[in-house]
């Protein structure tokens, strides 16, 4: 039997086109194995957000070429969308796909491995405007399911290169969303993760359909006992969102808000489409309908230019609205984007000193949110046991630990709170 093996670099979204890509070999007879195992064809699923996909796939590419060297090797996703010709040149790379045509993986191994020739054949994404339908049946290794409802990004942040990679927003028919949610509920998973490179977008292309349409539709599905929304931007938060986003008992109350910076000329710099006031009214509006949110957010620290001033700024912001996660980032310049042409870049140690204040600030808020709970009951998805604990996750995204004999993954489950420990809350099941 043939076998295939992928490494997968970057976010969700690859993780997820991964899944779709080892179901296309699966279908046409392959095996898959794991990355370190003897296979015929390795397949790269690259991030050109880490910049480091150029050096992490020759290291991959020359691990695998020791493990087997007649081995064909496909390097796929945006770093190959974003720089084809430097993809080319990495010695031992047989085919290239860029974020479209991942369809043709199967067929394109194949040929290279019968004609010995390096098939490249990235094209132009800039003009494309249809969601590219990949069949995934489940996400297996977890009890909550990503379903990719949208592609592309018409924002243009200036750090981000994104919208280069990955081409104009695509969003994908509602009918084909459903039908993969129903598959996902009779493969026994509760809760749906919507996720994409710019979810507040869905529709955008589509005319009279949005966001909404597409919980309200999921809601109706038997099976799904959770709805959660990936990152989204605070320009979608409106009251008649918020209105809607209620009528359905499914929403999980938990929103990832990206802020980036609290410092309004960050902000502009960034290319960002709001204020650092709209943001605290959004997070307001969120809080008025469902005081339990969780608000988690993206903060990017030492971005060019950014003053001593500018980062207090954000610190202060960042204390006032008392986020319950904050994922940090330091700046890294992308080469093809506006901001890392900025002359005024910001020394590493700078980055890192603002990075672990902030890291601090997050630790403390993320303990004083999961303290308000301290003797509530809440509900909790257990996704895994680990040692003598079952772990899962609340609505409104809080980890937490619970000890018991009998089996409750892949369960929703009551419970009472009645400890805080580090970042989760442990709780006995409820009566
Ligand atoms: S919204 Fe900005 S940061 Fe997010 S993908 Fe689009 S361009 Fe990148």
């Amino acid at each position: 039997m043939n076998k295939v093996a992928f490494h997968t670099l970057g976010c969700k979204v690859n993780q997820y086109e991964t899944e779709a890509m080892e179901k296309m070999f699966e279908d046409k007879g392959y095996e898959i194995v794991g990355e370190d195992d003897l296979a015929h064809i390795y397949v790269i699923n690259t991030c050109t957000v880490t910049n480091l996909s150029a050096s992490k796939s020759r290291q991959f590419i020359r691990k695998v070429k020791k493990i087997n060297k007649d081995s064909i090797v496909a390097v796929v996703g945006c770093y190959s969308q974003v720089s084809p010709d430097e993809v080319e040149s990495i010695e031992g790379v047989d085919v290239i796909i860029g974020t479209s045509d991942r369809k043709r993986i199967v067929e394109l191994c194949e040929k290279a491995k019968k004609d010995r020739q390096q098939i490249n054949i990235v094209r132009n994404i800039a003009s494309l405007n249809e969601f590219e339908e990949v069949d995934v049946d489940d996400i297996r290794s977890m009890t909550r399911a990503y379903i990719k409802i949208q592609d592309g990004c018409n924002q243009y942040c200036s750090y981000c290169i994104i919208p280069y990679a990955r081409g104009p927003v695509r969003s994908r028919k509602i009918q084909d969303i459903i039908e993969e949610s129903k598959k996902l509920a009779s493969s026994g998973f509760k809760e749906i993760i919507l996720t994409g490179i710019h979810v507040a977008s869905y529709g955008k292309d589509l005319g009279e359909i949005g966001l909404i349409d597409v919980i309200k539709k999921i809601s109706e599905v038997d099976g799904i006992e959770r709805i959660r929304l990936s990152s989204i931007e605070p320009n979608l938060i409106t009251k008649d969102f918020m209105e809607a986003l209620l009528t359905s008992k499914k929403v999980c109350h938990h929103f990832h808000l990206s802020l980036q910076s609290g410092s309004n000329s960050v902000l502009k710099r960034m290319n960002r489409k709001y204020s650092k006031e709209e943001y605290r009214e959004k997070v307001d509006l969120i809080r008025s309908y469902m005081p339990d949110a969780g608000i988690t957010t993206d903060i990017i620290v030492g971005f060019p230019g950014e003053s001593d001033e500018e980062f207090i700024e954000t610190l202060e912001f960042v204390k006032n609205i008392r986020f319950s996660r904050i994922h940090v980032f330091k700046y890294s310049p992308r080469k093809g984007t506006p901001a890392a042409k900025y002359k005024d870049q910001v020394h590493g140690t700078i980055k890192s000193q603002r990075s672990e204040s902030l890291i601090k600030l997050a630790e403390q808020m993320m303990r004083e949110f999961n303290y308000r709970f301290l003797g509530k009951k809440m509900e909790v998805l257990f996704e895994k046991i680990d040692g003598d604990y079952y772990e899962g996750y609340t609505s409104n995204y809080i980890r937490v630990k619970v000890d018991s004999d009998k089996d409750l993954v892949g369960q929703v489950v009551k419970v009472d709170i009645h400890a805080n420990e580090g970042d989760y809350l442990i709780a006995k099941v409820g009566r």
